[in-house]
């Protein structure tokens, strides 16, 4: 039944860890690694079943290894759940157990945060191996990815402004951010230095009140969002938020923002291209967070960093001339240049191999 499901996901190697003494009921999901070890963030949720665990954790590790290829890097997909509930059931022994799960895979897969794990749990983890990132900036971690984040987006921005109408002046354009926690903050911040017009909403009002003191943004209701008369909308909160509803109401010819899963499904990436909205995919314009801790692996430099975010840039371009060439959804067209790279750098059977790690800093991130 198992190796049914993995025959249709492609995936390499699942794990199942368990360890009683510290509560550790957790998996790790390896999908490919043909580009190299397979990185990806380790989540904690009370899931209600297994199976459910082990769904979530093959749909994530699978998105990791499209998401690593899209961004250049030379970095496969994983990912690792935790069943339990990171209220209550955290340990230092759970953690630990954790990391000694990660360390005897020898670095084919390399762990983050993810929702419900902190920088102090990755500390604990830290402890057993040194296949992780997102460890404390004490340790030569990379710290708060979010304002990467956000200058990535930007980058993609240009990248779509140009493919929508010819030209990359952000600041001639208006803009509807919806969230304005870490990353969307930011992006309004480096949208206001470039002189736009900006709608914000967010559930929390202390957030929107500072866009407006700060930046001059205009506030909106968390539903008018989708009505404002605004250039660009930029989902920068949940997933899911451009759907059969929402989509007939936008005006905005441009959809760019960092928020993860924004299309709730196919067919509504299917309707965004044919009214001719230009959608920049997701996966591709967000990578900021998983290539700044990817430099952790090489040695962590924030110029570096930022030299690779305007990378974002011509990764948003390519797929814009895949959509073109192939008369495919942007969305699609994404995914395509993730296989297309998979398969052609598969092919140069390169002499040393991809192997792992042999310790912090030995692999390369190609930039
Ligand atoms: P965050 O939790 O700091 O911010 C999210 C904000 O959205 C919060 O301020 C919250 O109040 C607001 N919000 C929630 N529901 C809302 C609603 N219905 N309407 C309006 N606002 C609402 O998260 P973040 O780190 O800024 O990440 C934002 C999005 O970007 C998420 O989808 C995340 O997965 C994605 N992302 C983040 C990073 C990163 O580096 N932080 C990297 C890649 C992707």
């Amino acid at each position: 039944m198992i190796f049914e499901t993995l025959d249709t996901t492609g995936h390499e190697q699942v794990v199942f860890c368990h360890n009683k003494d510290a509560g550790l009921k957790a998996i790790i999901a390896i999908h490919d690694t043909t580009l190299g070890p397979a990185l990806g963030g380790t989540r904690m949720w009370p899931y209600r079943s297994e199976a459910e665990a082990l769904n979530d954790v093959l749909r994530l590790s699978r998105g990791m290894t499209y998401k690593n290829a899209v961004a250049g890097l030379d970095i496969g997909g994983g990912k690792a759940v935790i069943i339990g509930n990171p209220a209550t059931d955290k340990s230092e022994a759970l953690f630990r157990a954790f990391g000694k799960f990660v360390d005897s895979l020898g670095g084919r897969y390399i762990t983050a945060e993810d929702v419900g794990i902190d920088v102090n749990d990755m500390e604990y983890v830290f402890r057993e191996t040194e296949y992780v990132t997102g460890v404390h900036q004490v340790h030569g971690g990379s710290g708060d990815p979010s304002p990467f984040t956000a200058y990535g987006t930007l980058q993609g921005l240009m990248a779509t402004l140009n493919r929508a109408h010819g030209d990359e002046e952000v600041g001639k354009y208006s803009y509807a951010v919806q969230g304005l926690g870490h990353v969307g903050m930011e992006f309004v911040k480096l949208l206001k230095e470039r002189g736009a017009k900006i709608f914000v909403t967010d559930i929390n009002q202390e957030l929107v009140d500072k866009a407006v003191d700060e930046y001059g943004a205009e506030a909106v209701g968390l539903d008018d969002i989708y009505d404002v008369p605004a250039d660009v909308y930029s989902p920068c909160a949940l997933g899911g938020t451009i759907n059969e509803q929402t989509l007939p109401r936008l005006k905005a010819k441009v959809i760019c923002g960092a928020a993860n899963n924004q299309l709730a499904n196919n067919a509504i990436g299917d309707e965004v291209d044919k009214r001719g909205i230009v959608y920049a995919p997701d996966y591709a314009v967000n990578a900021g967070g998983v290539m700044n801790v990817a430099l952790e692996l090489d040695g962590y430099n924030r110029e570096r960093a930022m030299r690779m975010m305007r990378t974002i840039y011509h990764n948003l371009a390519r797929i814009y001339e895949i959509s073109e060439r192939d008369r495919i959804p942007t969305y699609k067209a994404a995914d395509r240049l993730a296989e297309e790279r998979i398969g052609a750098i598969g092919k140069l059977k390169l002499p040393m191999g991809r192997t792992a790690p042999h310790f912090r800093g030995r692999i390369r991130t190609g930039h």
